[in-house]
């Protein structure tokens, strides 16, 4: 996907998502709002035949309002029409006389103070009474917040549920993109790297073969065992990159298994240095050997074993500076054979030591060298000693050089 065409995509996406946020937002305040206004009118309706009601036979008799209602009556006269109304709340109830500024009846006193706030009141003029008084029925409904709430909850609890899914649904759409990017950077990078890793040696093997042909050449033996060297050496090199690169591959299956033999590490890691001595020599680097494992000899397989040994000593190797100066011992100790592969190279920065030991992790070079690579070296060698109940530790110092320590169970 074309990084322009992916920006829209993504634009569009934030566009539609807080358009839908703001959409819903609104509606959500239109039915509060309509749920009000539907309250408001079942109340009113209730009260037109309370106040009906009270004008009514029932309370013409009495002088005055205070003596002559049945409050306890009237509370439920109130209760029973809301109901019929569809608003199943009992609010505080209060008589208001307007001359005198007072309450003649409130069903709950404490709350006289929200009845005084209260919209909810109504006018009433009972027949028969002499009184020039103006008489209000007074409502408060202090749960009318909660009612409402009660009704629009639902909705609004959908609300939320779609908005938190839309927005988790765009985020992993985004991580999803931004994963196949990366996927597509690391497919190219590796097809990259891996023509150029191959090419090198088919090139110098051709060259090698060229010369061999060459009759003033080939005549000489020392001549004609060095490009034979030189041919060995490159093939070696490209077995073991085919190699990682479809081991480490296989790896990644659960089924995955080693065959393990008897190995002699010492002889292992002694034919694996050789095919390292044209590279060496052309670079005026060297090699110190400590094998002093004794036994030495271990079960393992030898064909993994032998690539991590090249993987290490390959890493030593690319990753320094001029003359390479590398080390390698083994030891025994505590039932385990220990491998160590030291280099006086560039060295691996502290936050970085743990992920080189990740599928296609690369230091990030900037400045600091142009070696072509992969990224599975590492990984493979780990999984290589994962397999055989290993275990492998690295020590580096930026700029100092790198200690790989491998250590293998001798049973
Ligand atoms: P690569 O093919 O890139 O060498 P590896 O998995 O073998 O892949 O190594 C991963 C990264 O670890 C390398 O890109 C490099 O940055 C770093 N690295 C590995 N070995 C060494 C070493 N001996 N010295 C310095 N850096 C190293």
């Amino acid at each position: 996907m074309k990084r322009w065409f992916r920006t829209l995509v993504i634009t569009i996406f934030a566009l539609a998502a807080v358009s839908l946020i703001v959409i819903q937002f609104i509606q959500t305040r239109r039915t509060f709002s309509i749920s009000d206004n539907m309250f408001n009118v079942s109340v009113n309706n209730a009260m037109d035949e309370v106040v009906h009601q009270m004008s009514g036979e029932v309370f013409q008799t009495a002088a005055h309002p205070a003596t002559a209602f049945n409050y306890q009556d009237l509370d439920s006269l109130i209760v029973e029409e809301l109901l019929l109304n569809g608003i199943d709340l009992h609010p505080v109830v209060g008589i208001y006389d307007g001359s005198q500024g007072s309450f003649l009846y409130t069903s709950d006193s404490r709350r006289e103070e929200s009845l005084e706030r209260s919209p909810y009141r109504y006018n009433f003029s009972p027949i028969g009474v002499v009184s020039s008084g103006q008489y209000f029925i007074i409502l408060a409904f202090p749960e009318t917040e909660l009612f409402l709430q009660s009704n629009t909850k639902v909705y609004i609890y959908m609300t939320i549920f779609l908005l938190v899914v839309i927005a988790t649904m765009f985020f992993i759409s985004l991580r999803t993109l931004a994963a196949q990017r990366k996927l597509d950077q690391m497919k190219t990078e590796f097809i990259n790297n891996m023509t150029h890793e191959i090419k090198t040696p088919i090139s110098t093997i051709g060259l090698a073969c060229e010369m061999l042909r060459d009759d003033s050449v080939s005549q000489d033996a020392a001549t004609r065992s060095n490009f034979l060297g030189i041919i060995a050496d490159e093939n070696q090199r490209m077995r073991v990159l085919v190699e990682t690169i479809l081991q480490s591959a296989k790896m990644s299956n659960k089924n995955f298994s080693i065959n393990p033999k008897k190995v002699d590490i010492n002889t292992l890691v002694s034919t694996v240095l050789q095919s390292f001595r044209l590279t060496l020599s052309n670079r005026g680097g060297t090699i110190e050997t400590h094998l002093d494992a004794d036994p030495s000899v271990l079960d393992a397989d030898e064909l993994h074993l032998t690539n991590m040994v090249y993987n290490l000593v390959d890493n030593a190797i690319k990753y320094s500076v001029d003359a390479p100066r590398i080390e390698v011992g083994t030891l025994c100790k505590e039932g385990h054979i220990i491998l160590t592969v030291r280099d006086h190279g560039i060295g691996i920065a502290k936050e970085n030591q743990k992920r080189v030991f990740e599928k296609f992790y690369r230091v990030s070079t900037g400045n600091v060298h142009n070696v072509k690579g992969f990224g599975i070296g590492l990984n493979y060698v780990s999984q290589v000693v994962r397999l055989h109940h290993g275990h492998i530790a690295l020590e580096s110092e930026l700029g100092e050089g790198s200690t790989f320590t491998v250590s293998l169970p001798m049973v």
